[in-house]
């Protein structure tokens, strides 16, 4: 029989509502109903227990990136991020010429099939170029559902989402293929108009990419793509929650509008996410790193983020005045039934892998297991 491991003592976080005195039981990699006498007793008083994060949205960490480097580059981007609590993520990449993104699906794909990404999120070529963000302008391209279909096929099954400019010629074609094979399509780094954002949720598109951030703003006479993706609830809008990307009203009144179920916290991170200032690369792009923000070098535009998903959660919590189960929610349930992963990971249930995260009273990281195992032990009070 496995070990059995039971964490007592703490406010855990369950899909129905917070509990005081809670308990987890371990079992091998997964949870369990019951224990045995013989096991290992945690005691963790004072603490949260909350189900490990699931990230949808990374590009790298760690000073390693998704979008380059070796396997063992990426996995040290991996690494970083569990250290951080997201025990499940999406590899993210940024715009780069077809074939070579053909063959980053490629790598990425290897370590989808071994269980350390749970798939391949396409961010470009097919945006805007008025909402480039940090991506080269000279590689960006309309929408080509051809196309789209040779990175789905070169990601061989692990593709989960594609970020698209959906005005764009070709857009809802793209949209409709994705939709139709269970790929994400999400609006995003898009000049879209409020209309041409309805006809895109009609035509199956289901995220919003960073809400926000890299699309028109909310105009009294142009309400743009922010208040369509806002108000149709077949919409989940992610947020980067870092304090430099959103402010706190916007991200309040994305909760108003969608409710604790239609919001996914990500971290839209880079390289420097969990390693520190200096200068890096976002695919060709030269991007500086001063006291966590990171900017292109050239024309100052926000490049991702420094995030990691523990801050997000504290942020939430202690800034934003977010309810725990909210923001919880947002980190775990939400973009993990967007990805098709709910049956395993995203809340604290028997039978589900034992991914969870231990804070303390002021949301600090103190803990991380996934699968059963202690990336980051708490400390024995
Ligand atoms: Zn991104």
């Amino acid at each position: 029989m496995a070990a059995v491991k039971v964490l007592s003592g703490a406010r855990v976080v369950l899909p129905t509502g917070v509990v005081e005195n809670g308990r987890v039981i371990v079992e091998g990699a997964r949870i369990a109903r019951s224990a045995p006498e013989s096991a290992e007793r945690v005691d963790l008083t004072g603490h949260w227990v909350v189900p490990g994060f699931v990230d949808m949205h990374v590009h790298g960490g760690g000073g390693a990136s998704f979008s380059n480097g070796t396997v063992e580059d990426v996995l040290k981007g991996v690494h970083t991020h569990r250290l951080h609590g997201t025990t499940t993520m999406v590899a993210s990449t940024v715009t780069g010429e077809m074939d070579f993104l053909a063959q980053r699906a490629g790598l990425l794909s290897e370590l989808v099939e071994q269980g350390d990404l749970a798939g391949v999120h396409f961010e470009g070529p097919f945006i805007s170029p008025c909402r480039k963000g940090a991506h080269s302008e000279d590689l960006l391209r309309h929408p080509d559902p051809a196309e789209v279909r040779k990175l789905m096929d070169a990601a061989r099954g692990t593709a989960k989402m594609f970020t698209l400019a959906t005005e764009l010629p070709g857009g809802l074609d793209s949209v409709r293929l994705l939709a139709e094979h269970g790929v994400i399509a999400a609006i995003g780094h898009t000049d879209a108009s409020y209309e041409q954002t309805v006809e895109a949720i009609d035509a199956g598109a289901t995220v919003a990419t960073h809400l926000y951030n890299a699309m028109p703003a909310l105009g009294h006479r142009e309400p743009g793509p922010i208040a369509a993706l806002l108000e149709d609830e077949r919409i989940t809008v992610e947020l980067i929650n870092d304090g430099t990307h959103l402010h706190p009203a916007s991200l309040e009144l994305a909760f108003h509008h969608k409710g604790a179920g239609r919001v996914a916290f990500i971290t839209d991170a880079m390289d420097a996410a969990g390693f520190g200032d200096g200068l890096y690369h976002l695919g060709p792009l030269e991007v500086e790193v001063k006291e966590g923000v990171a900017r292109l070098v050239e024309g100052g535009s926000i490049a991702g983020s420094t995030l990691t998903l523990d801050r997000a959660l504290r942020r939430a919590v202690t800034v934003d005045g977010l309810p725990v189960e909210d923001a919880v929610r947002a980190l775990s349930a939400n973009p993990a039934r967007l990805l098709g992963v709910y049956d395993r990971v995203g809340s604290l249930e028997p039978g589900k892998d034992a991914d969870l995260v231990v804070l303390d009273e002021a949301f600090v990281l103190k803990g991380v297991m996934r699968r059963g195992e202690w990336i980051v032990a708490p400390g024995r009070a």
